[in-house]
C-alpha cells in the first residue's frame, strides 16, 4: 500500500498514512488534533496530476 502525506493546517503537523488509493479523496483527520483541515502531500512518486481539493468544512 502507498504511504501518503498529510499536513494538517490547523495544528501544522505533517503525518503519514497507508492508504487505498480509492481513499485518497477523503479528508482525513488529523491524528494530533483531530481536525479534517488536512491537505494531502503526495510523495514523489505520486506527483502526477496532482488535484487541489480545498475542503472548506466550517464543522466544530
Ligand atoms: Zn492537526
Amino acid at each position: 500500500m502507498p504511504i501518503f502525506e498529510y499536513h494538517c493546517n490547523a495544528c501544522k503537523t505533517n503525518f503519514e498514512v497507508l492508504q487505498r488509493t480509492n481513499d485518497t479523496k477523503k479528508p482525513l483527520k488529523c491524528p494530533n488534533c483531530g481536525t479534517q483541515d488536512t491537505k494531502k502531500r503526495f510523495s514523489a512518486f505520486a506527483a502526477l496530476g496532482t488535484e487541489k481539493e480545498t475542503v472548506k468544512d466550517s464543522a466544530t
